[in-house]
């Protein structure tokens, strides 16, 4: 199959067994993939296969098992570094985007963010990428400011340009919004912000599973994603980091394997990545990540971008057509990832989400872990149907007729 072919989604979903489960007796409908992903039987069977032939830790035995489970761990770090145009040395296994972000304050800021610097992050991050910086500037004594957003759901580039004024010492930005879909000019942001002297990190939690990703040529300082978002296990991720600023950060956790040499009152680091990956790491799930790399590489991430470009353009005309639908965020599906952010009339978000599930329609009802985002768009909740390779038109079109029954129900 050729790349630039449109991708064949019944071929797709015959990989994934979750999709041929009933939820109240409808079939499911799952939308709710800016959460979590399903996993395809590929992604299913690697844990199998390594839990049932190899599973043995890593680094240490020199015994069979021993060294495959080494040669799986690490093959998969130059798989999921490769696939972001990183090298292996400069990826550091994580729990996700979450702990890639508390790694990088603790490590990186509380080394080089000082008393009265200043923090940039935007009011569309995910709380991963803004609690973290409050802790740090709350711990150093540094400022945090937020760079605000357009009406049409964009960020207020005049604003950052601003902020870049006062030389902050961290930029930290989404690629992708969770909630509004918007997809940040990450390359020039970075570009702009290394040339007024900041360290740039970017969450990549919503871009990685859903187009190409290049960290080199975006030119950032720190880039993170999640396994489980991109048809990867739970409980895996990545920290990209440029290699002389991993070299010059302090260690994360202490323990076993980030050592070179432990004395009574002192101990001297292990090389990056090790340094920054403590005690027993998470085999299983990494090589199970390196397995859904593959996975999405058969596909070509260009494809899957194209695919659910298609799905949003259809989806914002679809939706159009139900009276009293409020959608978040921009209309343009070559600025936007695969979520559909939505309301309904009153209709609390929660209520919206149960009468759905009854239909088997899978969304997420809530402030989506972004509740500066919920007070600028000054409602407290929202609902969210999101994309992945899996889904179809069939699949708007199955969330578009719940809604019309919950028109119905709620009289809205
Ligand atoms: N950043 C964004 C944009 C997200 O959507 C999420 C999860 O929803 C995260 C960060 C946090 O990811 P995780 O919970 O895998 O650490």
């Amino acid at each position: 199959m050729l790349k630039s072919e449109a991708l064949d989604v019944q071929k797709v979903r015959s990989d994934f067994p979750i999709l041929l489960r009933k939820v109240h007796g409808k079939r499911l409908v799952y939308l709710d993939n800016a959460a979590t992903t399903q996993k395809p039987r590929q992604v299913i069977d690697a844990l199998v296969d390594y839990y049932s032939r190899i599973n043995s830790n890593v680094h240490r035995s020199v015994h069979t098992l021993g060294e495959e489970a080494t040669a799986a761990y690490e093959g998969s770090r130059e798989k999921v570094a490769r696939f972001v145009g990183a090298g292996p040395r400069e990826l550091v296994f994580v729990r996700g985007t979450t702990e890639a972000s508390n790694l990088v304050r603790f490590a990186w800021g509380e080394k080089f963010v000082r008393k009265g610097d200043t923090v940039v992050t935007t009011i569309m991050e995910h709380h991963s990428n803004i609690v973290p910086w409050q802790l740090l500037a709350r711990r150093v004594g540094a400022n945090l400011k937020f760079v605000g957003l357009l009406r049409d759901g964009t960020l207020d580039l005049d604003e950052f340009d601003a902020a870049l004024k006062e030389a902050p010492s961290l930029v930290a930005v989404t690629h992708c919004s969770n909630v509004l879909g918007t997809i940040n000019d990450v390359r020039s942001i970075c570009s702009k912000a290394r040339t007024a002297g900041a360290t740039t990190f970017v969450d990549g939690a919503q871009a990685v599973p859903h187009m190409p990703v290049n960290v080199a040529e975006i030119g950032c300082d720190f880039y993170a994603f999640s396994g489980h978002k991109m048809l990867g296990p739970t409980g895996i991720g990545a920290l990209v980091g440029r290699k002389d600023l991993l070299a010059a950060m302090e260690p994360f956790q202490g323990g076993g394997e980030m050592i070179r040499e432990v004395f009574l009152d002192h101990a001297t680091w292990n090389d990056v990545p090790y340094k920054f990956e403590a005690g027993t790491v998470n085999i299983a799930d990494s090589i199970g990540l390196g397995a859904a790399v593959d996975y999405l590489t058969a596909i070509g991430m260009d494809r899957v971008r194209s695919h659910e470009m298609r799905l949003v353009k259809y989806s914002l005309e679809t939706l159009a057509g139900v009276k009293g639908l409020t959608h978040f965020g921009p209309t343009d599906p070559s600025r936007k990832g695969g979520v559909i952010s939505f309301n309904l009339a009153d209709v609390h978000p929660h209520d919206l989400a149960t009468i759905l599930d009854d239909d088997g329609v899978a969304v997420r009802a809530g402030h989506h872990c972004a509740q500066p985002l919920m007070n600028w768009l000054g409602v407290a909740a929202t609902c969210r149907a999101s994309f992945h390779v899996y889904n179809s038109t069939d699949d708007v079109d199955a969330l578009k007729s719940s809604l019309e029954r919950a028109r119905g129900i709620f009289r809205a």
